[in-house]
């Protein structure tokens, strides 16, 4: 099998990393991604700007192969998601070369001739990755081992509390996003609501905080779970990284100056159509609107289904890895910060198959691009057998000074009773 090449799902920042340790270590890597170019998840998010600086940014052997390409990298400030895409992510696409093919959508991952419950000679089979390209036709392709980097951006949550549609949530499609708004003008003058509480949500609100600010009779509304907003507020001073920190005293000054109401416990049950709009109905009865528009920004889940003929320990709460899982639960973790995890976390009872990246942490909203390519080092040195690189730990993960998970609901630490706050004071 070690004629054959490995094969790695999706060309994020996470899939061409691994490509070039891949090469690095002697490899061949195949790269497929379904988008028609390199960090196509990213680029549907470009004009956010991401709170890690460049340095935080780059891989080191895609910097290597970028450098021996001629091309320089931003060494400084912080880029919006299509500056990463332009300067960073599309090079070192165009420098793996053809190892890296568009348009080839990964619709499974098999043993060849073997489905999941065969045991007989399974370790010794390669993997069968079938694919449909560009053109609609299908292909199979042989691969030693296989990453999946696929991401979980094209699975947003939903609106409903309970991690289904609302009632109702379908039906209001039209008047619904689940995405952060490009351009919101024209919603200026409208009734808004955001609902979740992870970075995104912030990132919305504060958007949105801008339009209010800028037209006046424009009113926000901020529909958070859990029943105080200090977790999404993030950790001020004790957050390492400066840009996320900032994004949450942003936001906690707009709800000061009254530029953003603030529901706190506010579950959506139900979604209803009004002539002008939507209402939002809570588990406890509460009603808001009608709302022009809800940006339901609830998180992200991963496509497990691709997997579904080989063997895989996924976490039952999370849908990440499942040797990942107490590292990166929410739930048990009174602080966001995550330590690094390599191989032998992300091990998978099907040998030589590893989820990596984004799509390594299933639900949990603590994934960094540094902490993906940490895992890419490590999981490239153990395919490679260099067991001792693969167990060290190369990375410092920054402090995110945040305390409560996005799973606390409740009991412990970060709580106060639900509520609705309107802060007008101006505070600067
Ligand atoms: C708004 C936003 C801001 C963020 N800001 C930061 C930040 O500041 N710092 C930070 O470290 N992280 C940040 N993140 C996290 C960020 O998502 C990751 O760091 C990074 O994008 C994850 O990389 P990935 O390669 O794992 O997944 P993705 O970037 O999602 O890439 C997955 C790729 O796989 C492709 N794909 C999916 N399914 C298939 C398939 N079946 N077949 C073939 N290809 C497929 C997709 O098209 C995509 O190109 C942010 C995320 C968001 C959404």
């Amino acid at each position: 099998m070690s004629d054959l090449p490995v094969i790695v799902i999706g060309a994020g920042p996470q899939g061409l990393a691994a490509a070039a340790h891949l090469l690095e270590r002697g490899f061949e890597p195949i790269v497929l991604e379904r988008g028609a170019s390199a960090g196509t998840a990213v680029s549907e998010w470009g004009h956010v700007r991401l709170f890690s600086a460049w340095d935080e940014l780059v891989d080191s052997p895609s910097r290597r192969l970028l450098q021996a390409a001629g091309h320089a990298i931003p060494a400084s400030g912080y880029p919006k998601g299509e500056a990463w895409v332009r300067d960073y992510l599309a090079p070192l696409a165009a420098a793996l070369g053809d190892r890296v093919r568009f348009g080839f959508e990964v619709t499974s991952v098999t043993r060849l001739g073997r489905d999941k419950v065969v045991d007989g000679g399974r370790a010794e089979q390669p993997f069968a990755v079938r694919v449909v390209d560009y053109e609609g036709g299908e292909q199979r392709l042989l691969a030693q081992a296989v990453l999946d980097a696929s991401g979980t951006w094209s699975q947003a949550g939903p609106a409903g509390a309970d991690g289904t549609p609302a009632l109702g949530e379908r039906a209001a499609a039209d008047h619904i996003e689940y995405r952060i708004p490009a351009d919101a003008s024209a919603l200026a003058g409208t009734h808004v609501a955001v609902v979740g509480a992870g970075h995104s949500a912030v990132h919305a609100v504060l958007r949105l905080a801008e339009l209010a600010e800028r037209h006046p009779g424009t009113r926000v509304t901020w529909l958070v779970r859990r029943p105080s907003v200090e977790g999404a507020l993030g950790g001020g001073e004790a957050d390492a990284l400066p840009q996320r920190a900032s994004l949450g005293v942003r936001a906690r000054r707009a709800i000061e100056r009254g530029s953003v109401e603030l529901m706190t416990g506010f579950r959506v049950e139900e979604i209803r159509l009004a002539s002008d709009g939507i209402v939002l109905v809570a588990e406890d009865g509460r009603e808001l609107g009608p709302v022009a528009r809800l940006f339901a920004l609830t998180g992200f889940r991963p496509d497990l289904s691709i997997l579904s003929e080989v063997r895989v320990a996924i976490d039952p709460a999370l849908d990440s890895v499942a040797g990942l899982a107490a590292e990166i639960d929410p739930n048990i973790h009174s602080c966001g910060t995550v330590a690094a995890t390599g191989a032998a976390e992300l091990a998978q009872p099907e040998p030589g198959l590893y989820i990596i990246g984004a799509k390594s942490y299933g639900r949990a909203p603590t994934f960094l691009a540094l902490t993906g390519y940490e895992q890419v080092r490590s999981v490239v040195a153990e395919l490679a057998g260099d067991h001792e690189a693969a167990a060290r730990n190369e990375l410092v993960l920054p402090e995110t000074g945040v305390c409560g998970g996005s799973g606390d609901f409740g009991g412990r630490s970060c709580c106060a009773a639900p509520a609705t706050i309107q802060l007008a004071a101006a505070a600067v």
